[in-house]
This record gives structure tokens, C-alpha cells and sequence, in this order.
């Protein structure tokens, strides 16, 4: 069972999380978030917290390949996109992890797999024996086979499945979405929202557009879905930027905090 007492401050003594981090924060002028991001990963797993990453980015990494100056509309190429991208993307992280002598593995699942009981035991206990090896799981959807997530969300979904599967303590979600806000954040007298209550149906919050970067395909409307779901599962989730990674892994006041449901 995931913790039901982890707090933001509490973030540090987490036993296992999930880091779920957004195409755009990880690709293209970004790519060089990566770095940063691994030394946040690496920081968490030297403390002994077991780490799980999500990754999106397959298809945004890919597209250079495929000689694509913008996201390819038709499922085909997006799913050719993401094939090529997906390998270059874990080569990417696990030079970074090489700094620190981690190892990464390739995790490629579907939601579907996630509701087949054979599946889900197979990924359940393959996670169990990664982490116990003190490997670093990087997940993604694998996209040749479905393309929930290509089509509605970056990951967002997927993440919070993940962290069912394991029974994480924690979900974080990066992407250039550094809070949520009450109305869209570009809009005058935007404020901050630093925490969600369990029982809190949002329904002041007015969602826009914001966090729909070009190359992803997820806006805060799928962000607070998914941790809806993680936290309805017990896991609280933290809604953060990517480059606030370091400073939402000590624990800092910053992101928005979604409770879990009461154990
Ligand atoms: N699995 C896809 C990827 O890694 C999902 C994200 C998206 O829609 O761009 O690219």
C-alpha cells in the first residue's frame, strides 16, 4: 500500500515514485533538460528512494530522424516517429545515468496490458525485480501497439496506471505546467493552487489551453485526470516544471499537491 501520510515536506523519505516528465521539457531545445533531470533522478535513488521515470518524447525525439519539422498528424508516421525517437530517447537518458552508474531499462506498456490480469502480473513483478536490482524503470507507452497516449494526454494517464501497478508513494508530473492555476495563467488575476484536497471537484477552476506545447499532446486538463486517478488509488501527486525537478524531489513548497484519498 502506498503511504497515506506523505507530505510535500515528507518527499525525501518517500520509499518509491513515479516521475512522469512531458515531450516538450525533453526534447527538441530541451533535450538539454535531460541532464538536470537525471541529476534530480540520481539524487532521489542515492537516498535509497526507489525511482520509476515516464517518459514521453518518443515521437518528439524521433521526428529529426524522420526528417519532420513539425509533429506528424497521421497516426502511421506518429507511431514510425515514435519507434525511431523511443531508441535514441533511452540512449539519451542512460548516457546521463552513466554519471552516476545507473541503469536504466526500457519499459514499452498500454493501458490495455495494465487491465489484463496476465499482463499486469508480468509488469508488476518485472518493476518489482528491476527496482530491487536498483534499476531505473523508464516507461513509455508502447506506441506500436497502442496510441491512447499519442491521441489524448502525453503519458498523463499512463503514469497514473504506473503507479498503481507499483503502489508508488508519490506520482510527479513535469511539463511546462509549473502549477495549476484557477484560470488559465496567461489570464490577469491567475492564482496559484498549492494544494487539491481529496475531496475537491475543482469546479472553480476554468482550464485553457496552457501546457499544450507542440510537440506533446497533454494540457492540464489531462494532468489533473490522471491525478485524480493516482490519488483515488492512494498515491498523492504533485503537479510541478520540469525544471523545478531538483526542488519538488527535496520536498519545497512549489507545484500544485493533490492529497490522496484517506487510507
Ligand atoms: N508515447 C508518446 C511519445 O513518447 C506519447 C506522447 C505524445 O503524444 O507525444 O511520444
Amino acid at each position: 500500500m502506498a503511504s497515506p501520510v506523505l507530505s510535500r515536506a515528507g518527499i525525501p523519505t518517500a520509499r518509491r515514485i513515479v516521475v512522469k516528465v512531458g515531450s516538450s521539457s525533453i526534447s527538441g531545445p530541451n533535450t538539454d533538460q535531460i541532464a538536470p533531470l537525471v541529476d534530480a533522478l540520481a539524487a532521489a535513488h542515492a537516498r535509497g528512494t526507489e525511482v520509476i521515470l515516464v517518459s514521453s518524447g518518443a515521437i518528439a525525439t524521433g521526428m529529426p530522424f524522420l526528417k519532420l519539422d513539425s509533429r506528424p498528424t497521421d497516426l502511421a508516421t506518429q507511431q514510425a516517429a515514435a519507434a525511431v525517437g523511443q531508441n535514441v530517447l533511452i540512449y539519451r537518458y542512460q548516457e546521463s545515468l552513466d554519471r552516476f552508474r545507473i541503469v536504466a531499462a526500457q519499459v514499452l506498456l498500454t493501458a490495455g496490458d495494465l487491465e489484463n490480469p496476465t499482463h499486469r502480473g508480468n509488469a508488476q513483478r518485472a518493476m518489482d525485480r528491476l527496482l530491487d536490482l536498483r534499476i531505473l524503470p523508464i516507461v513509455n507507452e508502447n506506441d506500436t501497439v497502442a496510441t491512447h497516449e499519442i491521441r489524448f494526454g502525453d503519458n498523463d494517464r499512463l503514469a497514473a496506471l504506473v503507479s498503481q501497478l507499483v503502489r508508488a508513494d508519490l506520482l510527479v508530473l513535469l511539463s511546462d505546467i509549473d502549477s495549476l492555476y484557477d484560470i488559465p495563467p496567461e489570464k490577469p488575476g491567475a492564482h496559484r493552487i498549492s494544494e487539491v484536497p481529496f475531496d475537491d471537484d475543482l469546479a472553480r477552476v476554468e482550464f485553457g489551453d496552457i501546457g499544450r506545447a507542440g510537440v506533446g499532446t497533454g494540457g492540464a486538463g489531462t494532468k489533473v485526470a490522471a491525478a485524480k486517478l493516482a490519488a483515488t488509488s492512494g498515491t498523492p501527486v504533485l503537479l510541478a516544471a520540469t525544471r523545478q525537478v531538483a526542488a519538488a524531489l527535496d520536498g519545497a513548497e512549489i507545484g500544485t499537491w493533490f492529497a490522496a484519498a484517506p487510507a
